[in-house]
């Protein structure tokens, strides 16, 4: 009996493993497989523009992003963070880290000088391995992180939606021939506004621990979930117990984009830090400043580029839409 239950488990991860073909490095491509690669580019690139030029056309400032801080992210508590190490180095004497996402400059940005920012960051997430057949997960991303001071969760959202439905639609008219040669002209609609929204624990209840997959499949159009409990920057009503933060999800491919309304006030962002068993000492400039009460209230996101663009091209893996992959547990020359 136990033999045989090794040999399937065994086989599964065989099958699993084959499910999800690995992207190769730039150098190891067939031709046809770089006229692909060509074709995924220029979605990139036309996404690229056009979501920059929007925020830029909507008066946001532009940030250049960072690499080594004391701060970063601490990923914790949240329940799909997987990393399976943390890269901290020494520099001039201080112990430093690879950005994890940059939401700790971001609120710190937001609140003294920059009201309504964007960023292009790179993320240095170091995923468990065992991720690389996810399809959905590198070690290194890019994400477009943004924030806006006293704003809500309801206008991040619309502002959002807003976005995705006008990136389609200009994708259409602009990227016909590309789209057409991934298989995806005709599958990729405009969604209707405004998406709808579920709650996370409502969703947990009825499909159960697996209802980011469920979800995913029943969905036709890119949907909401609120009210997920996750890192303290995230809002947090202490009466009711709801937190005020969304994701969104896209139809056949999961979560794309995660956001909220944040902490502002001292007290709380300390006492949720010493309910999760997250170091304070890592976090000294926000909390002064929460302290000072120059912490100011904000809203925002954070979209993983490379998983937008594979859900626009339909790729089967992530690296696919990198020029250089970095996928979990498997590390190329370049
Ligand atoms: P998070 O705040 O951790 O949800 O990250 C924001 C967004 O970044 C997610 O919604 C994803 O689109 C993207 N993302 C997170 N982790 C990865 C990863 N390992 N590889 C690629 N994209 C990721
Ligand atoms: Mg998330």
């Amino acid at each position: 009996m136990r033999r045989k239950y090794a040999v399937t488990q065994r086989s599964l991860t065989i099958v699993r493993r084959r499910l999800v073909e690995m992207p190769k490095p730039l150098e190891k491509l067939s031709e046809i497989e770089i006229e692909k690669k060509g074709h995924v580019s220029r979605v990139m690139t036309h996404v690229l523009k056009y979501l920059t030029s929007k925020f830029v056309d909507s008066e946001f400032e532009w940030l250049l992003p960072v690499i080594f801080s004391m701060s970063t992210d601490p990923l914790w508590p949240d329940p799909g963070a997987s990393v399976e190490k943390r890269i901290e180095v020494e520099i001039y004497g201080k112990t430093v880290r690879t950005t994890l996402s940059m939401i700790i400059h971001k609120m710190v940005a937001c609140s003294l000088a920059h009201p309504k920012l964007f960023i292009l960051s790179p993320n240095v997430r170091i995923e468990r391995r065992e991720r690389s057949n996810s399809g959905k997960h590198a070690y290194e991303f890019t994400q477009l992180d943004f924030e806006v001071r006293n704003a809500s969760s309801e206008e991040i959202r619309s502002f959002v939606e807003e976005l995705v439905c006008g990136l389609i639609s200009s994708l259409k008219k602009h990227m016909r021939t590309e789209l057409v040669h991934l298989g995806r002209y005709d599958s990729l609609e405009v969604p209707d506004m405004p998406f709808r929204a579920y709650d996370k624990v409502e969703l947990e209840s009825k499909f159960g621990k697996d209802w980011e997959t469920r979800l995913m499949h029943e969905i036709s159009e890119p949907v909401w979930v609120t009210n997920v409990p996750r890192e303290f920057y995230d809002f947090e009503d202490f009466e009711d117990g709801q937190w005020d933060n969304y994701d969104l999800f896209l139809p056949k491919y999961g979560e794309v984009l995660s956001g909220a309304k944040r902490e502002w006030e001292y007290s709380k962002i300390v006492r949720k830090m010493e309910r999760d068993d997250v170091k304070k000492k890592n976090y000294e400039v926000l909390l002064k400043l929460a302290k000072d009460r120059r912490l100011k209230p904000s809203a925002g996101a954070g979209v993983g580029i490379e998983r937008l663009v594979s859900w626009i091209v339909g790729a089967k893996h992530i690296g696919e839409t990198q020029p250089f992959p970095k996928i979990p547990g498997l590390v190329f020359d370049l």
